[in-house]
Protein backbone atom coordinates (compact mmCIF):
# COMPACT_ATOMS: atom_id res chain seq x y z
CA UNK A 1 0.00 0.00 0.00
CA UNK A 2 1.20 3.79 -0.89
CA UNK A 3 2.16 5.84 1.63
CA UNK A 4 0.18 9.09 0.94
CA UNK A 5 1.99 12.17 2.21
CA UNK A 6 -0.49 14.31 1.65
CA UNK A 7 -2.24 12.85 5.00
CA UNK A 8 0.33 14.74 6.95
CA UNK A 9 0.63 17.99 4.74
CA UNK A 10 -1.04 21.42 5.73
CA UNK A 11 -3.53 22.83 3.48
CA UNK A 12 -3.26 26.25 2.64
CA UNK A 13 -6.42 27.86 5.35
CA UNK A 14 -6.27 24.83 7.61
CA UNK A 15 -6.78 25.26 11.21
CA UNK A 16 -4.26 23.82 12.98
CA UNK A 17 -4.52 22.54 16.43
CA UNK A 18 -1.15 20.77 17.63
CA UNK A 19 -3.02 19.27 20.68
CA UNK A 20 -5.55 17.10 18.24
CA UNK A 21 -2.57 15.48 16.73
CA UNK A 22 -1.32 12.56 18.18
CA UNK A 23 2.31 11.97 19.00
CA UNK A 24 2.16 8.37 19.03
CA UNK A 25 0.22 7.96 15.69
CA UNK A 26 1.62 6.25 12.71
CA UNK A 27 -0.97 7.60 9.71
CA UNK A 28 -0.42 6.04 6.40
CA UNK A 29 1.70 3.33 8.11
CA UNK A 30 -0.04 -0.32 7.78
CA UNK A 31 2.45 -2.34 8.74
CA UNK A 32 2.46 -4.31 12.32
CA UNK A 33 4.55 -3.31 14.78
CA UNK A 34 7.86 -0.77 15.42
CA UNK A 35 10.06 -4.21 14.24
CA UNK A 36 8.61 -3.62 10.95
CA UNK A 37 8.47 -0.32 10.91
CA UNK A 38 12.61 -0.64 11.23
CA UNK A 39 13.16 -2.92 8.93
CA UNK A 40 11.18 -0.61 6.30
CA UNK A 41 13.85 2.10 6.45
CA UNK A 42 16.98 0.43 4.36
CA UNK A 43 14.83 0.02 1.33
CA UNK A 44 13.42 4.05 1.43
CA UNK A 45 17.09 4.99 2.43
CA UNK A 46 18.10 3.09 -1.19
CA UNK A 47 15.80 4.58 -2.79
CA UNK A 48 16.51 8.06 -1.90
CA UNK A 49 20.28 7.17 -3.16
CA UNK A 50 19.07 6.32 -6.19
CA UNK A 51 16.74 9.65 -6.59
CA UNK A 52 19.60 12.23 -4.84
CA UNK A 53 22.00 10.74 -7.76
CA UNK A 54 20.11 11.72 -10.34
CA UNK A 55 19.44 14.97 -9.18
CA UNK A 56 22.84 15.50 -8.82
CA UNK A 57 23.63 14.12 -12.03
CA UNK A 58 21.03 16.24 -13.73
CA UNK A 59 22.25 18.87 -12.00
CA UNK A 60 18.89 21.51 -13.13
CA UNK A 61 16.72 21.07 -9.98
CA UNK A 62 17.59 22.19 -5.90
CA UNK A 63 15.54 20.69 -3.26
CA UNK A 64 15.30 22.45 0.41
CA UNK A 65 14.05 20.69 3.40
CA UNK A 66 13.60 22.92 6.27
CA UNK A 67 13.25 20.77 9.81
CA UNK A 68 11.82 22.27 12.75
CA UNK A 69 10.91 21.22 16.16
CA UNK A 70 11.00 21.47 20.16
CA UNK A 71 14.32 20.79 21.69
CA UNK A 72 14.99 17.00 21.56
CA UNK A 73 12.22 16.70 18.77
CA UNK A 74 14.98 14.54 17.07
CA UNK A 75 15.85 16.91 14.35
CA UNK A 76 19.46 15.23 14.44
CA UNK A 77 18.53 11.83 14.08
CA UNK A 78 16.27 12.33 11.17
CA UNK A 79 19.27 13.62 9.07
CA UNK A 80 21.22 10.87 10.35
CA UNK A 81 18.77 8.34 9.78
CA UNK A 82 16.78 10.00 6.69
CA UNK A 83 19.97 10.94 4.55
CA UNK A 84 21.53 7.41 5.38
CA UNK A 85 23.78 6.51 2.19
CA UNK A 86 23.19 9.63 0.26
CA UNK A 87 26.60 11.24 -1.68
CA UNK A 88 27.77 13.58 0.78
CA UNK A 89 28.96 15.83 -1.95
CA UNK A 90 25.33 16.52 -3.49
CA UNK A 91 24.10 17.01 0.45
CA UNK A 92 24.63 19.47 2.87
CA UNK A 93 23.14 20.43 6.85
CA UNK A 94 22.85 24.14 7.36
CA UNK A 95 22.23 24.19 11.26
CA UNK A 96 21.36 27.60 12.66
CA UNK A 97 22.08 28.36 16.15
CA UNK A 98 21.68 32.00 17.86
CA UNK A 99 23.05 34.39 15.74
CA UNK A 100 25.95 35.88 15.69
CA UNK A 101 26.87 39.40 16.27
CA UNK A 102 27.41 39.82 12.05
CA UNK A 103 24.39 37.82 11.67
CA UNK A 104 22.55 40.29 14.20
CA UNK A 105 23.87 42.89 12.34
CA UNK A 106 22.23 42.40 8.82
CA UNK A 107 18.60 41.43 8.75
CA UNK A 108 17.05 37.91 9.79
CA UNK A 109 17.15 36.40 5.86
CA UNK A 110 20.85 37.40 5.17
CA UNK A 111 22.20 34.11 7.11
CA UNK A 112 19.54 32.08 5.68
CA UNK A 113 19.90 32.80 2.03
CA UNK A 114 23.06 32.30 1.70
CA UNK A 115 22.93 28.82 2.72
CA UNK A 116 19.98 27.56 0.00
CA UNK A 117 20.70 24.80 -2.25
CA UNK A 118 22.07 25.28 -5.95
CA UNK A 119 21.73 23.05 -8.88
CA UNK A 120 22.30 19.23 -8.03
CA UNK A 121 22.12 20.04 -4.43
CA UNK A 122 19.96 18.47 -1.23
CA UNK A 123 20.24 21.22 1.78
CA UNK A 124 18.57 20.60 4.96
CA UNK A 125 18.14 23.27 7.30
CA UNK A 126 18.31 21.83 10.91
CA UNK A 127 16.36 25.02 12.15
CA UNK A 128 15.86 28.31 10.23
CA UNK A 129 14.08 31.35 9.40
CA UNK A 130 11.10 29.77 11.01
CA UNK A 131 13.09 30.46 14.43
CA UNK A 132 12.67 34.12 13.71
CA UNK A 133 8.69 33.82 14.26
CA UNK A 134 9.46 31.19 17.04
CA UNK A 135 11.95 31.36 19.77
CA UNK A 136 12.30 34.99 18.46
CA UNK A 137 8.72 35.58 19.41
CA UNK A 138 8.11 33.62 22.45
CA UNK A 139 11.24 35.22 24.22
CA UNK A 140 10.19 38.42 23.03
CA UNK A 141 13.62 38.95 21.54
CA UNK A 142 11.84 41.68 18.84
CA UNK A 143 8.65 43.17 19.33
CA UNK A 144 5.46 41.84 18.04
CA UNK A 145 5.11 44.42 15.00
CA UNK A 146 8.40 43.33 14.07
CA UNK A 147 8.08 39.55 13.79
CA UNK A 148 4.33 39.73 12.81
CA UNK A 149 5.30 41.01 9.49
CA UNK A 150 7.88 38.14 8.83
CA UNK A 151 5.24 35.82 8.30
CA UNK A 152 4.41 37.78 4.82
CA UNK A 153 8.52 38.24 4.36
CA UNK A 154 8.85 34.13 4.39
CA UNK A 155 6.16 33.57 2.56
CA UNK A 156 7.17 36.05 -0.15
CA UNK A 157 10.96 34.82 0.02
CA UNK A 158 10.14 30.84 0.01
CA UNK A 159 8.16 32.12 -3.50
CA UNK A 160 10.53 33.58 -4.59
CA UNK A 161 12.82 30.67 -4.68
CA UNK A 162 10.31 28.36 -5.84
CA UNK A 163 10.03 30.48 -8.59
CA UNK A 164 12.98 30.91 -9.67
CA UNK A 165 13.91 27.00 -9.11
CA UNK A 166 13.84 25.20 -5.82
CA UNK A 167 11.75 22.96 -4.31
CA UNK A 168 10.80 23.21 -0.84
CA UNK A 169 9.54 21.13 1.62
CA UNK A 170 9.16 22.23 5.36
CA UNK A 171 8.82 19.15 8.02
CA UNK A 172 7.21 19.91 11.62
CA UNK A 173 8.35 16.99 14.12
CA UNK A 174 5.69 16.80 16.43
CA UNK A 175 6.65 15.39 19.90
CA UNK A 176 4.21 15.40 23.56
CA UNK A 177 5.78 17.10 26.93
CA UNK A 178 6.26 13.92 27.89
CA UNK A 179 8.76 12.38 25.13
CA UNK A 180 10.57 15.51 25.12
CA UNK A 181 10.93 14.76 29.26
CA UNK A 182 12.55 11.40 28.48
CA UNK A 183 14.52 12.47 25.76
CA UNK A 184 15.88 14.88 28.08
CA UNK A 185 16.44 13.09 31.07
CA UNK A 186 18.55 10.61 28.85
CA UNK A 187 21.31 13.12 27.70
CA UNK A 188 21.39 13.70 31.82
CA UNK A 189 21.97 9.83 32.50
CA UNK A 190 23.75 8.57 30.18
CA UNK A 191 27.29 9.82 29.77
CA UNK A 192 27.69 10.06 25.76
CA UNK A 193 24.67 11.78 25.40
CA UNK A 194 25.93 14.60 28.30
CA UNK A 195 27.26 17.21 25.37
CA UNK A 196 23.63 17.37 23.92
CA UNK A 197 21.90 18.29 27.47
CA UNK A 198 21.89 22.44 27.59
CA UNK A 199 20.38 23.64 30.76
CA UNK A 200 18.71 26.70 28.85
CA UNK A 201 16.58 24.25 26.92
CA UNK A 202 14.57 23.80 30.32
CA UNK A 203 13.37 27.83 29.21
CA UNK A 204 11.05 26.87 25.84
CA UNK A 205 10.42 23.54 27.57
CA UNK A 206 8.63 25.76 30.36
CA UNK A 207 7.08 27.90 28.00
CA UNK A 208 5.81 24.93 26.33
CA UNK A 209 2.56 25.80 25.58
CA UNK A 210 3.55 29.10 24.20
CA UNK A 211 6.00 27.32 21.70
CA UNK A 212 3.12 24.98 20.14
CA UNK A 213 0.83 28.02 19.83
CA UNK A 214 3.86 29.79 17.98
CA UNK A 215 4.18 26.98 15.53
CA UNK A 216 0.45 26.29 15.12
CA UNK A 217 0.50 29.71 13.54
CA UNK A 218 3.46 29.17 11.42
CA UNK A 219 2.00 26.10 10.01
CA UNK A 220 -1.42 27.98 9.32
CA UNK A 221 0.24 30.95 7.66
CA UNK A 222 2.99 29.69 5.84
CA UNK A 223 2.16 26.48 4.51
CA UNK A 224 1.24 27.24 0.87
CA UNK A 225 1.14 24.94 -1.92
CA UNK A 226 4.68 25.63 -3.21
CA UNK A 227 6.02 25.45 0.46
CA UNK A 228 4.10 23.34 1.74
CA UNK A 229 4.37 22.02 5.59
CA UNK A 230 3.93 18.30 6.74
CA UNK A 231 3.24 17.46 10.73
CA UNK A 232 5.20 14.18 10.73
CA UNK A 233 4.42 12.62 14.68
CA UNK A 234 7.63 11.74 16.13
CA UNK A 235 7.21 10.21 19.45
CA UNK A 236 7.70 7.07 17.93
CA UNK A 237 11.54 7.33 15.99
CA UNK A 238 11.18 4.79 13.54
CA UNK A 239 7.71 6.10 12.60
CA UNK A 240 8.90 9.90 11.89
CA UNK A 241 11.95 8.42 10.13
CA UNK A 242 9.59 6.42 7.70
CA UNK A 243 7.02 9.48 7.36
CA UNK A 244 10.00 11.84 6.61
CA UNK A 245 12.18 9.66 3.69
CA UNK A 246 8.30 9.14 2.11
CA UNK A 247 7.70 13.28 2.03
CA UNK A 248 11.22 13.63 0.40
CA UNK A 249 11.46 10.60 -1.61
CA UNK A 250 7.75 11.60 -3.54
CA UNK A 251 8.85 15.21 -3.64
CA UNK A 252 11.56 14.14 -5.59
CA UNK A 253 9.75 11.60 -7.80
CA UNK A 254 7.64 14.17 -8.69
CA UNK A 255 10.03 16.13 -10.37
CA UNK A 256 10.39 14.01 -13.04
CA UNK A 257 14.37 13.90 -13.50
CA UNK A 258 16.42 11.97 -15.76
CA UNK A 259 19.90 11.18 -16.71
CA UNK A 260 21.51 14.15 -18.51
CA UNK A 261 21.87 12.59 -22.22
CA UNK A 262 25.23 11.00 -23.22
CA UNK A 263 28.15 13.26 -24.59
CA UNK A 264 27.84 11.75 -28.69
CA UNK A 265 29.73 8.97 -30.42
CA UNK A 266 30.39 7.56 -26.56
CA UNK A 267 29.42 4.22 -28.80
CA UNK A 268 33.09 4.94 -31.10
CA UNK A 269 35.34 6.03 -28.30
CA UNK A 270 37.89 3.18 -27.56
CA UNK A 271 39.70 3.53 -23.87
CA UNK A 272 43.38 3.57 -25.09
CA UNK A 273 45.48 0.81 -23.22
P1 LIG B 1 20.63 23.45 18.88
O1 LIG B 1 19.74 23.26 17.70
O2 LIG B 1 20.36 22.50 20.01
O3 LIG B 1 22.07 23.52 18.51
O4 LIG B 1 20.28 24.88 19.50
C1 LIG B 1 20.36 26.04 18.76
C2 LIG B 1 19.76 27.17 19.57
O5 LIG B 1 19.80 28.35 18.78
C3 LIG B 1 18.32 26.97 19.96
O6 LIG B 1 18.13 27.27 21.31
C4 LIG B 1 17.57 27.94 19.08
O7 LIG B 1 16.39 28.41 19.66
C5 LIG B 1 18.60 29.05 18.92
N1 LIG B 1 18.33 29.87 17.74
C6 LIG B 1 18.31 29.48 16.45
N2 LIG B 1 17.98 30.52 15.65
C7 LIG B 1 17.76 31.57 16.46
C8 LIG B 1 17.39 32.93 16.24
N3 LIG B 1 17.15 33.39 15.00
N4 LIG B 1 17.28 33.74 17.31
C9 LIG B 1 17.52 33.26 18.55
N5 LIG B 1 17.88 32.01 18.84
C10 LIG B 1 17.99 31.16 17.81
MG1 LIG C 1 19.81 21.63 21.58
Amino acid sequence: MAFDIDVLRVKKGDNVDLSSVDTRGTPEWDGDDKDEGKAALPALNERLETLQELLYAQGTERLLVVIQAMDAGGKDGTVRHVFEGVNPTGVRVASFKRPTEAELAHDYLWRVHSQVPGDGEITIFNRSHYEDVLVVRVAELVPEDRWERRFDHIVNFEEMLVDEGTTIIKIFLHISKDEQKERLQERLDRPEKNWKFEEGDLGPRAQWDEYQKAFEDVLERTSTDDAPWYIVPADRKWYRNIAVSEIVIQTLERLDMSFPPPEEGLDKIVIPD
